[in-house]
C-alpha cells in the first residue's frame, strides 16, 4: 500500500517513520521498516499502526544511513505480525517492500520450495526477497540478481529492495506508482509524493518499466535490461 526509501547522512529511521506517518491516508494494516546497521539488515514490523510499530522499537537501536519502510494493505494472507514487510529470505540478506500483487506467486514459491527455500509469510510478496536469493547463489551480483527476479514476475508491483552490506537502493515499478525524491545527496524512494514532501520537492515520477538504483552518490534511472533512459526531475507543488 504504502512505501518509503531512504538513502541520506544522517540516521534514516526518523524519515522512514515520518514517511509512514504521512502515508497513512492511504489506509493500512500493517507497518514495518529494516535499516541497514554496517554489518547486516534490522527488520522491526507488525500489524496494527505506526504508533504501535514506534511504541515497540522504543530503545531498539536501528542505526544506519539507508532504509526502507512499508505500509501493508493486505492482498494475501491475514495482517499478521509475520505477512507484515519489508521481507527477507532465510538469510536476511536481502530485505523488500512491495506494494500490488504477484500474480504469479503459488508457482514461484512452489518452484522456490523445490530448490529448498522455506517461507515463513503467507503473502505474494515473500516470493520476491526468495528468487533474489536463488538468483544470488546462482552466481549472479545483487543488481542482475534483482533484475533478474523481476523479469519474473507477473501482475503488478512497486518494489524497494536493499542487500545486506551495500548502501544502494533498489526498486522497480509495473503498474503501481512509484516516485523519486531528491535534495542534494539525499534522496527518497516512495509510492505517493506525500511521504517524504518535507524534505524535498523535486521529484522524477518513474513509469512502468522503469528500474532505478539508488545510491549516496545518485540515481541511475535504467529500463529491465539496464541500458539508461532519460528520466528528469520536476518541481511539485503539492497541495496536500
Ligand atoms: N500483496 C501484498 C500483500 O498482501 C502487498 C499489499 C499492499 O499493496 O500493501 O502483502
Amino acid at each position: 500500500c504504502g512505501i518509503i526509501g531512504h538513502v541520506g547522512n544522517e540516521n534514516s529511521l526518523e524519515t522512514l517513520l515520518t514517511g509512514l506517518e504521512n502515508l497513512e491516508y492511504r489506509g493500512y494494516d500493517s507497518a514495518g521498516v529494516a535499516v541497514q546497521n554496517g554489518s547486516g539488515i534490522d527488520v522491526e514490523k507488525r500489524s496494527g499502526e505506526v504508533d504501535e510499530l514506534k511504541a515497540s522499537i522504543e530503545g531498539v537501536s536501528l542505526d544506519g544511513t539507508v532504509g526502507i519502510g512499508h505500509t501493508r494493505w493486505s492482498t494475501h494472507g491475514p495482517p499478521t505480525d509475520e505477512n507484515a514487510h519489508p521481507h527477507t529470505d532465510e538469510t536476511e540478506d536481502v530485505a523488500v517492500v512491495h506494494n500490488g500483487i504477484i500474480e504469479n506467486y503459488a508457482e514461484l514459491r512452489a518452484w522456490l520450495r523445490e530448490k529448498g527455500h522455506e517461507f515463513t509469510s503467507e503473502t505474494d510478496t515473500e516470493v520476491i526477497p526468495h528468487l533474489i536469493q536463488y538468483f544470488i547463489d546462482s552466481g549472479r551480483d545483487n543488481e542482475t540478481a534483482f533484475r533478474r527476479a523481476i523479469d519474473e514476475l507477473e501482475g503488478s508491483y512497486a518494489i524497494t529492495a536493499m542487500f545486506s552490506g551495500e548502501h544502494v537502493l533498489y526498486a522497480a515499478r509495473k503498474g503501481s506508482p512509484l516516485v523519486v525524491g531528491v535534495e542534494d545527496d539525499e534522496f527518497f524512494l516512495a509510492s505517493d509524493v506525500p511521504a517524504f514532501l518535507e524534505y524535498t520537492d523535486s521529484v522524477v515520477f518513474l513509469e512502468d518499466g522503469d528500474v532505478v538504483v539508488v545510491d549516496h552518490d545518485g540515481v541511475e534511472f535504467t529500463d529491465l535490461a539496464g541500458e539508461p533512459i532519460i528520466r528528469e526531475p520536476e518541481t511539485v507543488d503539492w497541495d496536500p
